[in-house]
């Protein structure tokens, strides 16, 4: 069949809740897509920060394939083997204690979440307990995360949210701290704003809000979902700042494409006991041995040091398109979580771009994001500016 029949035919069975680019993807390779008519793309978008490792890596796959003939799901009435290796090398990777595993990004958050009102019930018995979040922020899409997302337009047909959330500027103490009283229970921030349009929180901002909540016993939330996992040039973004979290999730490349998040807890936010909190298929030994695997990689194949490498090129060349296109405003962004923002739509750049045979995603209507898998290289970077400039010309023209 036609990739054009596919697409009629998507069209007709799925919701259509994304307005997706007319591409139906094969295969992939290293940094490099294929759709089903053979045509070759190079990945800058990692199925949004997820496949960090690459496609088609043949000790991942491997790994997987081995733990599909062995056992793949289990519940969590029973141990298995594959959550407490990745779970041991999670809560070391982390700096963390212990570690729930959940199937996606936005179930993470539902458990820092209670986690964070059970501590403070823990305290005073109370229901009125507060969280504070961020403008700008994405945390997700079910109830608790979408309420905790500072983004009216994702909310607005939704409310009633859960109550409570209130609102401050990121890398703004100030505003924090006229929020706080004696119901707050959380705080939570992105380390580096992703959807919101690549934000690298300041060590500042880190530090001052670190200082707020161990003042008032106010649990500290980093979502690292985006940022973690290598993305930023550190295991974990926050490590910038030298700033540790009381509760932290991550999902996205911890799986390398298989679908498991988790959220991290210090001791003394371990306030989750039986009966609180559970899961189906989390931590499943399938997903389990995926992550399990990706921590392994991570070392032999030193993927943060290529971040580091590779990052530092691509923020020196989008420095330059700054300073050539007068339409590209600003560029923001830590190792390989770039953005660069426009003063134009960046829809339709994209679009033009990823038609080009580069794949981009933008993150809000301004800014376009390169988050491409870690393994990419300098010629890589080289391949997407060339394709990219080509788009900007003539946008430019
Ligand atoms: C993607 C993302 C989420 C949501 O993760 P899902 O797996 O899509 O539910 C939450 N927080 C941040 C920072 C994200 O980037």
């Amino acid at each position: 069949m036609k990739m054009s029949e596919y697409i009629d035919e998507a069209e007709s069975v799925l919701l259509h809740t994304y307005n997706r680019y007319q591409i139906v993807f094969d295969k992939g390779e290293g940094v490099y897509l294929y759709d089903i008519e053979g045509k070759r793309y190079l990945d800058f978008a990692a199925g949004i920060a997820v496949f960090g490792l690459g496609y088609n890596n043949k000790k991942f796959n491997d790994a997987v394939k081995a733990q599909v003939d062995k056992l793949v799901h289990t519940s969590n009435y029973y141990y298995n083997v594959p959550a407490i290796e990745a779970a041991k090398k999670l809560t070391k990777a982390a700096g963390m204690d212990r570690v729930f595993f959940t199937n996606s990004g936005t179930e993470a958050i539902e458990g820092a979440i209670k986690t964070a009102r059970k501590y403070a019930f823990n305290k005073d018995g109370k229901n009125d307990h507060e969280i504070i979040a961020m403008n700008h922020s994405f945390h997700g899409r079910s109830m608790g995360a979408l309420s905790v997302t500072g983004n009216p337009h994702y909310q607005e047909a939704f409310k009633p949210l859960i109550g409570g959330i209130k609102f401050a500027d990121f890398n703004d103490l100030d505003s924090v701290k006229v929020l706080v009283n004696d119901k707050t229970c959380a705080i939570i921030l992105e380390p580096v704003q992703g959807e919101g349009g690549i934000y690298p929180a300041t060590d500042e901002f880190l530090k001052g809000v670190r200082k707020i909540c161990d003042e008032n016993d106010i649990l500290l939330i980093f979502d690292e979902i985006q940022c973690g996992m290598g993305r930023s040039g550190r295991m974990f973004a926050h490590e910038y700042a030298g700033v540790k979290p009381d509760v932290m999730t991550v999902a996205k490349a911890l799986g390398n494409g298989l679908p498991i998040g988790a959220f991290l807890v210090n001791e003394k936010a371990a306030a989750l006991v039986p009966g609180d909190h559970g899961t189906t298929y989390g931590g499943n030994p399938l997903v389990c041995a995926a992550a399990d695997k990706v921590f392994d990689i991570f070392e032999e194949e030193h993927i943060l040091e290529n971040v580091n490498e590779v990052g530092a090129y691509l923020s020196e060349k989008l420095d330059e398109l700054v300073n050539e296109y007068d339409f590209i405003t600003a560029h923001r962004g830590v190792g390989l979580m770039q953005g660069l923002e426009f003063n134009v739509p960046v829809g339709p750049i994209a679009k033009e771009t990823i038609e080009s045979g580069v794949i981009l995603i933008t993150a809000g209507t301004n800014v376009i994001r390169f988050v491409p898998p870690l393994i990419v290289k300098k010629e890589h970077v080289d391949e997407m500016l060339k394709t990219f400039k080509g788009v900007l010309d003539k946008v430019n023209a």
